[in-house]
């Protein structure tokens, strides 16, 4: 028996998601990342020989590299993630939550609290090998499944050494909703939940709003997925959202992001709240637009307790520049606590 784990990418820095796990002879690749921005690095995909790729959910950094893996390569995925693949790709089913095995491995996945049928994935080898893809504990909507113990975690620390509670997250962007905002946001994760909470927030402001048609896509399907795939409570206000008629020059939009630039937003300040590409960085520090988090990732605290719970030996913190800081805060003794962390990260 043998494990071999290469984070082919993801390591040291945000970047496209590829890991390459061996075991019993078998080579299985968690997830198929493509590049964040134009010129990010993809050598990742370069002479790949693996039996099968799993994909944890349907964010492009963690399946946009798809189109460069061979096409009879076996590809795994749940229902809802296979609609972002390219046109025609063939795959099959990943349990929402449950087990299977691939290439003879024995896996199982739950929900990952991040994203519309996002899981995580723990392989039944060598005393467990859990990787998280991108997870959150704190989603209105998705829930997080507690996983089996696992010796070696891959562990989404986008956010670093970050710890702010949601509630304080969400408190800031609340005081930024008195003038016209738009709220670009992607549909098959922080949109739903954000439109739950805005749909609350502006009726406690009194201030009109919108979503877009791809946001309302993206409600439309969460209500199609398995109940048991949602947090409990929200479905009767979900369909009074979406029947709801509503003023075309709002207030505030929610809208899925794409590339908008404050120029195609006159009337309205743009206010981001997740990942900034650098482009977007720059007109941050330029005043052109706002930012604060929600957050959609684990925090240190979360990190802290889903290592304790795996029983982890071995932890790798993966798309964050902090490495070393993040291990050495998850093997302290107290909570090392920081509000800041890494602002790029979404
Ligand atoms: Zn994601």
């Amino acid at each position: 028996m043998s494990l071999r784990i290469e984070v082919l990418s993801g390591l040291g820095a945000k970047a496209p998601a590829a890991i390459l796990v061996e075991a019993e002879g078998r080579r299985l690749l968690l997830d198929a990342g493509g590049a964040l921005y134009p010129g990010q690095s993809m050598a990742w995909a370069e002479g790949l020989d693996v039996d099968a790729v799993l994909i944890s959910h349907d964010h492009f950094d963690h399946i946009g590299g798809v189109s460069a893996l061979p096409a009879e390569l076996p590809l795994y995925c749940t229902p809802s993630v296979a609609a972002a693949l390219p046109h025609g790709r063939e795959w099959r089913a990943l349990p929402e939550r449950g087990q299977c095995r691939i290439a003879g491995i024995p896996v199982i996945t739950g929900q990952a609290g991040h994203s519309l049928g996002g899981v995580w994935l723990h392989l039944d080898i060598e005393g467990g090998v859990f990787y998280s893809g991108d997870a959150c504990r704190e989603s209105l909507l998705f829930p997080f499944d507690e996983p089996p113990a696992a010796r070696v975690a891959l562990l989404d620390a986008s956010y670093g050494r970050y710890d702010t509670p949601q509630a304080q997250c969400r408190e800031a962007i609340a005081r930024r909703l008195c003038e016209p905002r738009v709220l670009p946001v992607p549909v098959s994760g922080r949109a739903l939940e954000m439109a739950l909470w805005l749909d609350a927030e502006a009726g406690r402001l009194g201030v009109s709003w919108n979503l877009d048609h791809f946001c309302r896509a993206g409600l439309e399907a969460l209500l199609r997925l398995p109940s048991a795939l949602r947090r409990e409570g929200h479905d009767a206000v979900i369909r009074r959202l979406l029947g709801a008629s509503r003023t075309d020059s709002p207030m505030l939009w929610l809208v899925e992001d794409r590339d908008d630039d404050p120029q195609d937003w006159p009337e309205h300040r743009l206010l981001h709240t997740g990942y900034l590409t650098l482009r977007r960085q720059r007109q941050r520090a330029a005043g052109e637009l706002d930012w604060q988090r929600w957050n959609v990732h684990l925090r240190l605290s979360h990190l802290r307790a889903l290592v304790r719970q795996l029983g982890a030996e071995q932890v790798i913190p993966l798309f964050t520049t902090e490495v070393r800081e993040v291990n050495d805060s998850l093997m302290a003794e107290e909570p090392a606590l920081s509000e800041e962390g890494s602002d790029a990260a979404g």
